[in-house]
């Protein structure tokens, strides 16, 4: 009955597919092309060193920084670790203290977890229902002795925006520095490091439809200049921040990718944000007490974490196989832990459990999220004629009311 090809992929936020015309720019270093950037004698050298500086200015540009301002790194996980444990050493003089917020990707909450057990002192702001942050508690929470406030532009579940002018105002008032996880904002929200006042920001190529494996951290280099002590020494590349051979490849994949997302911006974000919104009308016009999580008016265009209550996620998930999505449990790896994003929004266990991430992409079609809605729709009607906590609301039981014994 339907055209779509399954598996149909909407986990955009986990990772996107490469757009073939990254792949082609790729193409020759793997061959012909294949210098080291590093090599001065020779025009293999040569080559590669002018590709890598194209791409430079390509992701430069994409974030308002000057080329000679970007560092590249093997993606966010590492930028985010440079750049706050990076920035933590450097200034450790002026003081140990850090802030950032406790729906940061793993990726700033685990580095700033290491740099505790050091010794430093890390104030973890809290957020409200729909997951912003409250800019008042920022601001008294930036003492003289805090060196880096690290809040993400965008939260990768449930799509929720920081205000980045405001706090990068406040950070610069304070004499603090603002890093900035923009790994999920790239190519889909507007980023200006100068306008928003950002010292140091995280890029993920695989995010906005380049390679895997390459990233970059934007490093200010005046008002303040930025130092950061380096994570890896040797032979003292990316301006002796970050050593190591340049991945040739990676880099001028990421520097198209992110010509590339410049350049169909707002063709990308008015595809994506049609699809997310026709995926959710479709899904609230059938199944009315299904909960859009996030904040309603800043947030992500791709991205629609709901919740499904009297459904259980993972069953849910194994019903809709056809269709590749994230559950409130899938960004803490393996384990089954309700995703600690959701519960820090306060939803219960069972909602946060309930709950399913919709991530769409440059290459989705409305067919696919007319077939996707179909589906999710059927499946949790199905899942909730089995369920006996359905049965008890629609006999008028009051869930929050009922007194449960554990055997
Ligand atoms: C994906 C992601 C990361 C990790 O990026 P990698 O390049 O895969 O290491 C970090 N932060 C956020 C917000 C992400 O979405």
């Amino acid at each position: 009955m339907s055209a779509v090809k399954t598996p149909i992929y909407m986990d955009n936020s986990a990772t996107t597919r490469c757009d073939p015309r990254v792949v082609e720019r790729m193409l020759p270093y793997f061959s012909e092309d294949f210098g080291n950037a590093a090599s001065r004698n020779h025009p293999f050298g040569w080559m590669a060193e002018s590709a890598v500086e194209v791409a430079r200015e390509q992701v430069a540009a994409l974030i308002g920084a000057h080329a000679k301002e970007i560092i590249w790194t093997s993606g966010s996980t590492e930028s985010n670790n440079l750049a706050i444990k990076g920035a933590a050493h450097m200034y450790e003089r002026k003081g140990r203290h850090l802030i950032t917020c406790v729906t940061e990707h793993k990726a700033v909450i685990d580095p700033m977890k290491h740099l505790e057990q050091e010794g430093f002192e890390v104030t973890w702001l809290g957020v409200d229902r729909q997951g912003r942050i409250d800019l008042g508690a920022l601001a008294d929470a930036i003492r003289p002795d805090t060196t880096v406030v690290s809040l993400m532009a965008a939260n990768n579940e449930i799509g929720t925006a920081h205000p980045l002018a405001e706090i990068g105002r406040l950070c610069k008032a304070k004499g603090a520095l603002f890093h900035c996880d923009a790994t999920q904002a790239a190519g889909r929200m507007p980023l200006d490091v100068v306008a928003q006042e950002v010292d140091l920001l995280s890029l993920s190529a695989h995010k906005f439809y380049g390679p895997k494996g390459v990233g970059a951290l934007y490093v200010r280099r005046k008002n303040p200049r930025v130092r950061l002590a380096p994570l890896v020494d040797g032979g003292g590349h990316e301006r002796g921040m970050r050593s190591g051979t340049l991945n040739v490849t990676g880099i001028v994949g990421m520097g198209e990718a992110a010509r590339l997302a410049r350049e169909c911006f707002d063709a990308d974000v008015a595809h994506v944000r049609a699809l997310r919104d026709r995926l959710e009308h479709g899904i609230l016009a059938s199944l009315p007490d299904a909960v859009v999580n996030g904040d309603p008016e800043h947030r992500l265009p791709h991205l629609s974490n709901i919740s499904f209550p009297y459904v259980e996620g993972e069953s849910l998930i194994m019903g809709i196989k056809d269709v590749a999505v994230s559950s409130g449990s899938a960004c803490t790896s393996a384990s089954l832990e309700p995703s600690y994003v959701l519960k820090s929004l306060g939803l219960g266990d069972e909602l946060a459990h309930s709950s399913i991430r919709f991530s769409l992409g440059r290459f989705n079609t409305a067919e696919e999220v007319d077939f996707v809605v179909d589906l999710v729709v059927r499946e949790v009607l199905r899942l909730r004629a089995m369920s006996p906590l359905w049965e008890m609301v629609q006999e008028g039981i009051d869930l929050s009311q009922v007194k449960w014994t554990v055997h």
